[in-house]
């Protein structure tokens, strides 16, 4: 890859900084890419481990473990080994005071990644340099927010005050507490990994100039904290690069939706303008689809509280009532599909979770046009279920397509796409023995 360039020029390698009409600030190529070619890859200025994963995962190299290392001074920072708790030091050193003063409480994830920016800006104040953006450059949005929005904001902003103590008196002049949390919430990232699990927070400034398209030309993945840029169609020169901001599987007033509240903009993108993906996605009888629309708040709650049991009865009843009239292509039917395969795994019913998953994965196909991270999991899913079930040549096709899609949006690099090269190879050789 290209050296990095300064924010100055604002170039980096494949990609340069422009003004996209009606959107603002963007990103934009410099040449042709090709799908599946990395156009950015950097660390975040700031990361930290989503709460509900703290317990369970090392701060430095994400692993997950139920016996890590507790830090003995704060006792709510955990590590795999010493040295990752060693490497972890410079950095946690300031934040391990903040969670000491208000320990057994541990402050929301922007409020901890807000923290942990401060910090960074302290130690480091060209921590920016090599950035196309930065943090004073970012937008609050502070206007557009509704009044409910601004009072948690002042909430959160009383919290930061009281875990950052005297530290807050030191933040870099025109930045202060608020706004700046306003930022963070604007701007960061979740981490998720190469299964889309969510596993925290972070902040990537470069990366906060991508606009938003419903159907985008790049996907972001991680491996551990790093964050990779890729292209999933080819680019031409001086296309605008967007990723989506949200769920990509919605109808549009849902998407819109989200956008307005959380990003405070109306999506006038090319898929928005029609609504053709919206009757596939709406497909069936309006009437029986509302009833399994209004039910998904429940099956949400059932699946956050692991009820496994309850869950896969609910979604059952759902699927068995409104299968004739609604299609499994219709998304909350495949939000169904999805809660279904998700408590029969939980509940190891593994033929039963090939059945149900070998459904949502049909319907899948007609809504990614371009490769997507969340169709490669669910073939990879559905590959694991059919290895398990004896499926071999099945599962040989199913993982060489997970392959295929992942080496676009994963690279070929990703430690899961090995895992899948590894599963095929497995297959292969099953297969071999089995016809000689
Ligand atoms: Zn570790
Ligand atoms: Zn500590
Ligand atoms: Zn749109």
């Amino acid at each position: 890859m290209a050296a990095p360039v300064s924010v100055r020029s604002g170039v980096w390698g494949k990609m340069e900084r422009f003004l996209s009409p009606g959107k603002g600030n963007g990103l934009r190529a410099r040449d042709e890419i090709q799908a599946g070619e990395m156009i950015y890859s950097s660390n975040p200025i700031a990361f930290c481990v989503a709460q509900k994963f703290l317990k369970s995962t090392c701060q430095t190299c994400l692993c997950r473990s139920e016996c890590l290392l507790r830090c003995s001074q704060c006792k709510s920072s955990r590590y795999c080994s010493v040295q990752c708790q060693k490497e972890a030091w410079p950095e946690h050193k300031r934040e391990c005071k903040c969670l000491q003063r208000v320990y057994p409480r541990v402050p929301t994830d922007s409020v901890r990644l807000t923290a942990k920016i401060i910090f960074t800006l302290l130690n480091d104040p060209e921590a920016y340099s090599q950035e196309l953006y930065s943090i004073s450059q970012h937008q609050s949005h502070l206007e557009e927010m509704s009044e409910e929005k601004r009072e948690g904001l002042v909430q959160l902003c009383s919290m930061l005050k009281l875990y950052l103590n005297s530290d807050v008196s030191q933040l870099p002049s025109g930045l202060d507490p608020t706004s700046l949390l306003a930022r963070v919430m604007c701007n960061c990232f979740s981490v998720s990994d190469g299964e889309l699990q969510d596993v925290g927070l972070g902040l990537y400034p470069s990366m906060s100039l991508l606009n938003h398209d419903c159907r985008p030309n790049c996907v972001m993945m991680f491996i551990r904290k790093k964050l990779e840029l890729r292209a999933v169609r080819r680019i031409q020169p001086h296309e605008e690069l967007c990723i989506s901001y949200t769920d990509v599987l919605a109808p549009r007033v849902e998407r819109r939706t989200q956008l307005q509240d959380q990003y405070h903009f109306l999506c006038q993108c090319q898929r928005c303008s029609d609504d053709k993906s919206d009757c596939i996605m709406l497909g069936g009888e309006e009437s029986s689809w509302m009833v399994i629309k209004d039910a998904l708040p429940h099956l949400g709650t059932l699946q956050k509280e692991e009820k496994w049991a309850e869950l896969q009865q609910a979604c059952q009843a759902l699927i068995g009532e409104n299968c004739a009239l609604v299609p499994d292509s219709n998304v909350y039917m495949l939000r169904v599909l999805d809660s279904l395969l998700d408590a029969c795994i939980s509940l190891s019913q593994y033929e039963i979770a090939l059945q149900y998953g070998t459904r949502a994965l049909n319907a899948y196909l007609l809504h990614y046009p371009d490769p997507h991270p969340s169709y490669a999991v669910e073939l990879l899913r559905v590959a694991k279920l059919q290895h398990y079930s004896g499926e071999v040549e099945e599962a040989e096709r199913s993982f060489t397509q997970a392959y295929e899609v992942m080496k676009v949006t994963h690279g070929r690099d990703h430690p899961l796409v090995a895992e899948v090269c590894r599963k095929l190879s497995e297959c292969q050789a099953e297969r071999r023995s089995l016809y000689s």
